[in-house]
């Protein structure tokens, strides 16, 4: 039988009565004939508090024991949605990650997928199971520790599951109808997408659009998974949604597809930093080694053999590259007279495919956030995307003010 991959978020099992509507759209692909593969990710919240618990209890907390902990929540949902299914007659059972096996790299929080050996599950779909349910976010490492796969990372194991099963399609339930050309709840103009493509999906959700972890869209636009991103409360059998495909698929484009935010970023600056060769690998070498995922970099004007280095990190990872400064700074490696870090600051990104033919987009980028009087700290640019840091208080209104100036709310 054909196989589809469901994956529901955490508002769609956030209760025991979600968690059974979820059951019913399970139960009406079943009945179109799919065996069906259901990732689960945890009741919404679950996975901060469990978080929170760890940083409460150690602040430079052990990887490892943070994956133990904060893995829990998806067992819970993978189990409580198997049961609901068996009430409905419909035969499945749950797989944690290690049962499946989904293995993984021993990279703890942030792991990456290595190997789904689909035997197992195949092996019970032989045997008349219609249903696997499969705890989203976790996996088992080489030496056999439990892992997750980064915030958000259930998308991930349900496109790496379609893409191991050659399944028909990956559909990604969520809280909105699909992929909009900003997140809706904070641009009301926001303007739903029927198709986006890959690469700009890529972008979108590297920045910060969090609808999607970016390494489902990595995954799917490599292996060619059909993916869709489809709402869980709107009525069954809409299946309008957002499809992720390839860019000549799209007939319809604006120069500019999207705008994204990323709320927790952090901007550190090391104040008098010798300015000589090797200095910037003697800085960020030991942020790498930390695990301090450095976004964007820029080196001051120097004057007299000095120079501030600035780059930004995300807010959870300040005291992680503080320590390792310091650690550096005690080992004779860099010297430095002061390390500020400014916590209060956000990046706003424009996307679009359009920009490798049209000019201009950084420049009217720069003059709404000018007319709003909105300050900009860095800036970086790629071939398809712009992203500014502004501060933190500004973010809605730049998201809303470049909405606009690109008019997103048209199609082109
Ligand atoms: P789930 O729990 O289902 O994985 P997430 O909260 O991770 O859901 O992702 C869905 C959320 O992503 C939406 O509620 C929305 O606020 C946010 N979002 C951000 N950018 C976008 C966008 N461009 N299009 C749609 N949703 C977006
Ligand atoms: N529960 C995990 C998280 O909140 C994984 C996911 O939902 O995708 O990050
Ligand atoms: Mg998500």
């Amino acid at each position: 039988m054909p196989i589809l991959v469901m994956k529901f978020g955490g508002t769609s099992v956030a209760t025991l009565d979600r968690i059974r509507r979820a059951a019913k759209r399970v139960g009406r692909e079943v009945a179109n004939g799919y065996d069906v593969i259901v990732i689960v990710s945890a009741m919404a919240g679950e996975t901060n508090k469990l978080v929170g618990y760890v940083e409460e209890t150690s602040p430079l907390f052990d990887a490892r024991e943070y994956d133990a902990v904060v893995s829990s929540g998806e067992q819970v949902t993978a189990g409580l949605m198997a049961l609901t299914l068996q009430e409905m007659d419909v035969p499945a059972r749950s797989w944690q990650g290690w049962q499946v096996p989904l293995k993984t790299t021993d990279a703890h929080a942030a792991a990456r997928i290595e190997e789904i050996p689909p035997a197992n599950i195949l092996a019970k779909f032989e045997q008349g199971m219609r249903v696997a349910v499969v705890a989203g976010f976790q996996g088992i490492a080489p030496d056999n520790r439990i892992t997750t796969l980064g915030r958000g990372g259930s998308d991930t194991t349900a496109v790496a599951f379609a893409a191991a099963f050659g399944a028909e399609r990956c559909d990604i339930y969520t809280d909105v109808d699909g992929v909009y050309t900003t997140d809706p709840r904070i641009s009301e103009n926001a303007r739903k997408l029927d198709r986006i493509a890959f690469e700009e999906m890529l972008e979108l959700a590297s920045l910060g659009a969090k609808v999607l972890q970016t390494r489902s869209v990595e995954l799917a636009m490599r292996y060619k998974v059909k993916l869709r991103v489809l709402s869980s409360f709107g009525e069954m059998g809409d299946d309008a949604g957002t499809l992720v495909c390839d860019e000549e698929d799209i007939v319809e484009s604006n120069v500019v597809a999207g705008v994204a935010y990323s709320r927790d970023e952090a901007k550190m600056t090391l104040i008098s930093v010798a300015d000589r060769p090797g200095i910037a690998a003697a800085i960020f070498g030991p942020l790498a080694e930390a695990g301090v995922n450095v976004d964007m970099i820029v080196q001051n004007i120097s004057e007299e053999g000095r120079t501030d280095m600035t780059f930004s990190c995300p807010t959870n990872q300040v005291a992680r590259a503080e320590a390792a400064m310091k650690k550096a700074k005690e080992a004779g490696e860099i010297n430095f007279h002061d390390l500020v870090a400014d916590t209060g600051v956000a990046k706003v990104s424009v996307v679009g495919i359009g920009m490798r033919s049209h000019a201009g987009v950084a420049a009217k980028m720069f003059q709404a956030l000018r007319d709003e009087g909105i300050n900009i700290k860095v800036i970086t640019t790629s071939e398809i995307k712009i992203s500014v840091l502004i501060d933190r208080k500004y973010m809605e209104l730049a998201v809303q003010a470049l909405h606009d100036a690109f008019e997103l709310e048209k199609v082109a």
